[in-house]
């Protein structure tokens, strides 16, 4: 979280809640190249976490991935 300045990373908000890019599962939630990865690890707000899981969900079209998996706004 330091790392982040502790800033949302998508709006520069608070960032309050790390979102895993890979979703955490049974079978990897205890790997900690998964669940520790700063690559994996977004900090974000709660809104904008919210939005993320939306989008996932195939609910919103507020965000795409880019190549590396990162989540940018449109
Ligand atoms: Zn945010
Ligand atoms: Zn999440």
């Amino acid at each position: 979280m330091a790392s982040a300045g502790y800033l949302c990373e998508i709006c520069g908000g608070v960032g309050e809640i790390v979102h895993h890019k890979i979703p955490l599962t049974e079978a990897n939630m205890h790997d900690p190249k998964i669940s520790l990865a700063d690559e994996n690890l977004q900090l974000v707000c709660r809104s904008c976490h919210k939005r993320i899981h939306d989008e996932l969900d195939g609910k919103g079209r507020r965000f795409r991935f880019d190549k590396d998996g990162n989540i940018v706004p449109y």
